[in-house]
């Protein structure tokens, strides 16, 4: 009895002091491993979590990161694209870029997740496109695998314009990344002259697919502004999309949102332009739209014309000081 009773008391003693250890190990992992801040983003909840060792201060640091983030995808037509959404923080310790890489998971709600190494202190990730371009994506649902060049264009053009509109780069940075972009697909598809619609995963051809995508969002929100006169636009009609159609987490084919698009912009421009690029072999043109909008291009990257209804177009794109 009494022996069992001693046995009995030091398994209770020593469960004790498992839940003890387990709850004390808990504490240390939970703030590392699972607890979310939440982040309001104008109207919209965006859940933060982080994954991997972050102390106090880089938490802090990477939460006003998103938020400054967020708000540059907000500015594109005064919303965030999502009411709510997850944002997952992992710790990377790479020393080449301090976010290197980033994806959107869709599965009943969308997910951002990044890849950062806060060593590399505030202006450095701030600096980072990453982050706009993935949350972008939320703009639109995923398009599939054969729809690639619309979900990737679209965040591709809005990497830059997103943050040229929100003072994160300048008007000619803004300009000159879109060209350089443009450039590197234009190699691509003359490396490989193949339509839009045949082009896969091989190697080399990630360029084409991303920037032929941002062209076509380029030459898709000039006509849209010039055919109503400044009325209608990209982000305009993109708000009208996210109205009607979103959260929708499932994919869905590029030419089912291309139609969407006309249909809400009363338009025929976007399958339009779908169709002058989805079948060609050579990259958008894209020299007709930088001319519309008074942009030169030379050796030393771009310059601007004096033309002030140009410019006019130019800066409700880019909105400069
Ligand atoms: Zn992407």
């Amino acid at each position: 009895m009494e022996n069992t009773k001693v046995t009995f008391k030091s398994s209770k003693r020593s469960l004790r002091l498992k839940t003890f250890l387990l709850i004390g190990l808990l504490s240390l992992l939970i703030p590392n491993l699972i607890r979310a801040e939440s982040l309001r983003v104008k109207n919209s909840r965006l859940e933060v979590s982080f994954s991997g060792s972050f102390n106090q201060e880089q938490r802090q640091m990477l939460l006003g990161w998103i938020k400054e983030m967020a708000t540059s995808v907000t500015d594109i037509y005064g919303e965030f694209p999502l009411d709510r959404a997850k944002v997952k923080l992992v710790r990377s310790y790479s020393w080449r870029e301090p976010v290197p890489w980033g994806e959107v998971q869709r599965w009943q709600q969308s997910q951002v997740v990044l890849h950062v190494n806060p060593e590399f202190g505030y202006q450095r990730v701030r600096g980072d496109w990453t982050a706009v371009h993935e949350m972008s994506h939320l703009l639109l649902p995923y398009a599939g695998e054969r729809g690639r060049w619309l979900s990737e264009g679209l965040a591709s053009y809005y990497q830059n314009i997103a943050r040229g509109n929100s003072g994160l780069l300048s008007e000619k940075e803004t300009w000159q990344k879109l060209f350089h972009g443009f450039r590197r697909g234009e190699r691509s598809s003359k490396r490989y002259p193949q339509p839009l619609s045949k082009v896969t995963r091989r190697r080399g051809s990630t360029m084409r697919i991303y920037w032929s995508g941002a062209a076509y969002f380029l030459k898709v929100d000039l006509a849209l502004r010039q055919a109503s006169n400044g009325n209608q636009s990209l982000p305009t009609v993109l708000k009208q999309y996210k109205d009607c159609c979103l959260p929708n987490h499932r994919p869905t084919s590029a030419l089912s949102i291309v139609s969407k698009l006309d249909e809400l912009s009363g338009t025929g421009i976007f399958s339009k332009e779908y169709e002058q690029i989805i079948h060609s072999k050579v990259f958008p043109d894209y020299r007709s739209a930088f001319e519309d909008l008074g942009i030169k291009l030379g050796w030393g990257g771009v310059s601007f014309t004096v033309d002030p209804t140009k410019e006019q177009l130019r800066r409700a794109i880019v909105k400069s000081d």
